[in-house]
């Protein structure tokens, strides 16, 4: 089949060569010039320094001194190792971005996937030429449809767009009368602007604990603050210099009020690391419709249930990315090759809505139905089975259980510790 992908990020990359392989005729269109999606650094940042014009938009989020969160094995592609072999500075266990940056490259070339594709080609429109829909009917595996992408006809495509470049910043009440300075983590380079300020940073997941740990080097007060620190002591009693607090629910004027109602007075520079946002600019909807960051009608969180040729690759969160591209990519080809049976559109709505009746049922929130964490090995492993391939290996789980552990005891230091089984 010919199949458009949208972006030359890893996920882009990783899918076009799983469709090589799999025998399709594959077109990435990446708006920039370069591969590598959110790995290709940029000293640059956006004029509005909270992100909010996507016409502005910096693809890459990275920060300068940024090292990697998972050991480099986990982060490699099947078949291609992450290596001493590129260079002194991978040798690191939890390396610099730069060398992921360089691993990227070195598998667009190795894995033949560099000449397929077009840079500085923005993707602006993808409709569906015939609008059809399968009859509901076990025989029919794969619904007619012929996709345009910028006018240009293909059989399937896979949006590979990334989702680490659409700043969310909460609507904070009184955030008008804040004097100091405000800026999204997806604007955040250097810690230079904090030197001698005080600051505070929302937002207690990965992000967060990187940059409030990198700017109290050169600060003069970090405050910390999320829903991981509802039950920490109040300020006053705190004596660490990096002091951890419930999220941050207003602003009065240079004052930051927590959700606890202690006060933060004189505040001069104020982080958010408050996350992303899902955007698919040239998917009208129906075709991509995002409810609180939750992308419907997708079934196994991949494919849109109504149109199978469409498919939305790495869309999970907390999760091992650039493996479970991969076996998305893997399923997609294998699908378009007709290597086992799609079921019907009706099995694929009940199953749709049973997985969403057991995340109701767990009280979970729309944005986190995306959410993998621990079930993201049972569901590489469907994927695998579908396929008919072997299942995620088992050192890679044990790995991936150990970085969890090591990451949790050692929160700031986890990257130049070594790695130990127990
Ligand atoms: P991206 O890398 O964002 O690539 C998307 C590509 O699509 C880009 O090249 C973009 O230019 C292109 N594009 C977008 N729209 C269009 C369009 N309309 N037309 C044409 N091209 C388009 N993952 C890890 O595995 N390990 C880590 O340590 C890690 N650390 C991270 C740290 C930070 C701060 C962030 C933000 C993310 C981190 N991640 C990490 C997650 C990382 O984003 C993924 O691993 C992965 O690189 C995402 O790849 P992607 O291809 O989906 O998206």
């Amino acid at each position: 089949m010919k199949v458009a992908i949208i972006g030359a990020g890893a996920a882009g990359l990783a899918t076009a060569h799983e469709l090589l392989q799999a025998g399709h005729e594959v077109s990435v269109f990446e708006q920039s010039n370069r591969i590598g999606g959110i790995w290709a650094y940029s000293d640059e940042v956006e004029d509005d320094f909270l992100g909010r014009n996507p016409r502005q938009r910096i693809h890459s989020s990275l920060y300068e001194a940024m090292r990697v969160n998972l050991p480099r094995e986990l982060m490699a592609l099947e078949g291609f190792a992450f290596d001493d072999s590129l260079g002194a500075e991978v040798a690191l266990r939890y390396p610099r971005h730069d060398a992921v940056l360089a691993y990227l490259e070195r598998f667009a070339d190795a894995s033949g996937v560099g000449p397929h594709i077009h840079f500085g080609h923005r993707v602006a429109e993808v409709t569906c030429a015939n609008g059809g829909l399968a009859p509901e009917n076990a025989a029919v595996r794969l619904s007619h449809e012929e996709w345009l992408v910028d006018g240009v006809r293909f059989d399937a495509v896979a949006v590979c767009n990334g989702h680490y470049s659409e700043p969310y910043v909460p609507d904070l009440p009184g955030f008008e009368t804040f004097p100091g300075l405000a800026l999204h983590s997806h604007n955040y380079r250097k810690p230079d602007v904090f030197a001698g300020k005080r600051v505070v940073v929302l937002g207690s997941s990965v992000s967060g604990a990187d940059l409030s740990r990198e700017i109290a080097k050169v600060a003069a007060d970090v405050f910390f603050c999320g829903r991981l620190f509802l039950d920490m002591p109040p300020l006053s009693s705190q004596t660490t210099p990096t002091k951890r607090a419930p999220p941050a629910e207003r602003f009065d004027g240079a004052a930051v009020v927590l959700a606890d109602g202690e006060r933060v007075e004189g505040v001069d520079a104020f982080l958010f690391c408050t996350g992303y946002r899902y955007r698919f600019p040239f998917l009208k909807p129906p075709l991509a419709t995002v409810d609180d960051n939750w992308v419907r009608g997708l079934y196994r969180q991949l494919i849109l249930c109504a149109h199978p040729r469409l498919a939305f690759i790495g869309l999970p969160f907390r999760i091992v990315p650039f493996p479970l591209f991969q076996r998305q990519a893997r399923w997609f080809a294998r699908l378009l090759n007709g290597a086992f049976a799609l079921r019907t559109l009706a099995e694929r709505r009940a199953e749709r809505a049973k997985e969403i009746r057991a995340l109701r049922a767990a009280s979970k929130p729309r944005r986190h139905y995306h959410f993998l964490g621990d079930r993201q090995v049972d569901y590489l492993n469907d994927l695998a089975q579908q396929c008919g391939d072997a299942p995620v290996a088992e050192e890679f789980v044990r790995l991936w259980q150990t970085h969890n552990r090591h990451a949790r005891r050692f929160p700031d230091d986890y990257r130049d510790r070594p790695l130990l089984a127990k």
